[in-house]
């Protein structure tokens, strides 16, 4: 049982004067005092360094090579430590991108922990993305019951328009019998005629074999071709029964999906190799809020009813909207309330390609005429909102705008492919959406391979 203090004796890093000191283990401990008075030079030169010292002495030759030595604090002893992580002071800040996770460091190691460690699965089909070997192959065929008769296929062509002739002539000429073409077997010796524009899937019929004693190098053989002929795929056709599919390479055996190799900056919604590419990793999308941009309904176009086109620092708006009033004939003198739906739906969202004849007096007695297209208050406002430059429009703009989940990630700020990595069953999101407990209880019940427990640590 792990002593109940930490006991430090003879500190002397920095400007600690030689001293000895007992803190209580699993207690949150707080150091005060003056600036300079040696708390850091305590908490993070002393207590950390020791931590992480041993942390990494406890490692094997091998890890080690990968680390650099590291130095003993100026210390007599320290005793009843455990392997620290240390987190540094900030200053908090109200960036939306933040959480308590990337403020503390603590998703740093998350991120570490899952590209170390993580299972890469198919978004879309589910499936685990390994690379496995001829031998795994006939493992898991072999384990269907004795006399189980299955084909092997090997698939050429996925979902692709086209006649496929050569094709089909190329994989006669290479000796095989069987192709089957949108699920439908068929002899290679027939004239089999596809139409051009339509998609085909073609596979080519390997080998038949029916489970039974003594099939195992009969199947690696046949394995090795089919993956030969396809390219790393393997298609089981287990005749009345299911389908199985396996590949060599890096990839989803169904659709063919593969994953680069997992970095840690790929769990990062900050990052563009992680970030949700519809929010940005935000998790919300900042749209535009009718009820923000038109507050009072009683209010007429005139009176300024929307908000955001009132007019605060220059005229234009203004004289657009009056422009597009008057060519569609939308009263500009009552309530927006009683305006019909569809006057107000051209106004907020848009009339199309239809030009709109535009009278501009500037500040200064220029007059200006054109024709343009009216993209509608609510896209004139996000559009602006995504390209400007200026903070301070940005800022206007959110004054009208509401965040809504978003509707790609769903709130979870990553690429569908990066979610779709786990460990544990547990993808990073739903890790970081655990309260203190449940992530506790998660990482207790945490169980690694020897070599998962090792990699970690290989920076
Ligand atoms: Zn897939
Ligand atoms: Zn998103």
């Amino acid at each position: 049982m792990a002593s109940e203090n930490i006991v430090i004796k003879g500190a002397r890093a920095h400007n600690l004067k030689n001293i000895d000191i007992t803190i209580p283990r699993d207690r949150f401990v707080v150091l005060t005092g003056l600036s300079g008075s040696g708390k850091s030079s305590l908490a993070f030169d002393t207590i950390y360094a020791e931590g992480q010292r041993r942390y990494v002495e406890s490692l094997s030759a091998y890890a080690r090579q990968f680390l650099g030595q590291m130095e003993k604090p100026d210390v007599d002893s320290i005793e009843g430590l455990s392997p620290a992580i240390s987190i540094d002071q900030k200053t908090t800040s109200r960036n939306p991108r933040s959480t308590v996770g990337t403020v503390t460091e603590i998703y740093d190691y998350l991120r570490l922990l899952f590209a170390r460690i993580g299972h890469p699965h198919c978004p879309d089909h589910g499936v685990e993305i390994t690379s496995q070997t001829v031998e795994q192959m006939v493992d898991r065929i072999t384990q269907f019951p004795e006399k189980t008769r299955l084909q092997l296929l090997a698939p050429l062509i996925s979902g692709r328009k086209g006649e496929h002739k050569a094709l089909l002539a190329d994989i006669g000429k290479q000796g095989f019998v069987r192709v089957r073409v949108n699920g439908e077997l068929r002899e290679l010796a027939e004239n089999i005629e596809l139409e051009k524009n339509k998609k085909h899937t073609i596979e080519v019929v390997v080998d038949r074999i029916v489970i039974k004693e003594g099939v195992e190098s009969r199947l690696a053989d046949s394995i090795e071709t089919a993956l030969k002929l396809s390219g790393g795929q393997l298609l089981v056709d287990v005749i009345d029964q299911e389908e199985l599919r396996f590949s060599s390479n890096f990839a989803c055996p169904i659709c063919g999906f593969s994953m680069e190799e997992l970095s840690p900056r790929m769990f990062s919604f900050n990052s563009p190799f992680g970030a949700c590419q519809e929010c940005d990793g935000l998790g919300v999308k900042m749209i535009v809020d009718p009820d923000l941009l038109i507050p009072d309904m009683d209010k007429s176009i005139e009176d300024g009813a929307f908000l955001a086109w009132t007019g605060s620092t220059s005229n234009y708006y203004p004289q657009f909207l009056s422009s597009v009033c008057a060519h569609f004939g939308i009263p500009q003198d009552v309530p927006v309330g009683k305006l019909k739906s569809e006057d107000m739906d051209k106004l907020l969202k848009g009339t199309g390609s239809q030009k709109v004849r535009f009278v501009y007096h500037n500040d200064f007695g220029h007059h200006k005429e054109a024709h343009v297209v009216f993209e509608g208050i609510i896209p004139n406002l996000e559009r602006r909102y995504r390209d400007t430059a200026s903070e301070g429009i940005r800022e206007f703009i959110e004054g009208f705008m509401s965040a809504k989940p978003c509707e790609l990630c769903k709130g979870h700020r990553l690429k569908k492919e990066v979610l779709a990595v786990t460990v544990n069953d547990y993808n990073i999101s739903h890790v970081t959406s655990l309260s203190i407990g449940e992530a506790m209880e998660l990482f207790n019940q945490l169980t690694l391979s020897e070599k998962e427990q090792l990699s970690p640590i290989l920076f």
